[in-house]
């Protein structure tokens, strides 16, 4: 998506060579417009797929992934991200470092919103060690669900999440791809 790498480009903060601040589209503030564009975009490339559930972690991944739910007339359920003490034995449970925090954290989906039935589009805001993504991937492979592929909006092509993720045969598409942030440039990777 040509207008999202130069938000990106524009507004992407590089914090190191390996994190890119993206408060001001993704994980802090949302561009509603710019969000419904990423959820059509995924819709698009998912459509002949036959979604019934879209699926993300709170909370970054939230906004886009309920566009991508919307335009593909399908519920959005979003893994929490820590224990409840609400019906924790009907929750499924995957323990994931978070690339951010340096912690690690469990996502929790609960059972009454996902099932052998579903067949699952993960979509998320980021990609970098594929962590979270191989969380969520067990969880749905537990509950006996199709997965049939992740949207992510910025794969960081530099790490080696999303590469492992198609190697284990699944089909990952990203709206935008950043090969490089060293020398304190974002360099794209397409
Ligand atoms: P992973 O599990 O693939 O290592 O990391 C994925 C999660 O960590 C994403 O959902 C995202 O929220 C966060 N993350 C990873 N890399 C970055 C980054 O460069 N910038 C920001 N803002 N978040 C990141």
């Amino acid at each position: 998506m040509e207008k999202l790498k130069q938000r990106i480009a524009e507004e992407g903060v590089i914090v190191s060579e390996q994190v890119l601040k993206l408060d001001a589209l993704l994980n802090h503030q949302v561009d509603p417009e710019l969000t419904m564009e990423m959820g059509k975009e995924f819709a698009r490339r998912f459509k002949e797929d036959n979604v019934t559930r879209v699926v993300t972690v709170e909370s970054s991944g939230i906004a886009v992934a309920f566009a991508t739910a919307y335009e593909l007339g399908v519920p959005l359920v979003f893994a929490r991200r820590k224990k409840t003490l609400l019906a924790e034995n009907n929750m499924l449970c995957e323990r994931v470092p978070s690339f951010t925090k340096g912690i690690v954290t469990d996502i929790l989906i609960s059972r009454d919103f996902i099932s052998e039935n579903d067949r699952i589009l993960f979509i998320d805001d980021i990609i970098a060690n594929g962590d979270a993504a191989r969380g969520l991937i067990k969880i749905v492979q537990r509950v006996g669900a199709e997965l049939v592929g992740a949207g992510i909006v910025v794969e960081k092509t530099f790490q080696a999440g999303g590469k492992a993720i198609r190697e284990q045969g699944i089909r990952l598409e990203s709206l935008v791809q950043i090969g490089s942030l060293a020398g304190g440039k974002i360099t794209f990777a397409e």
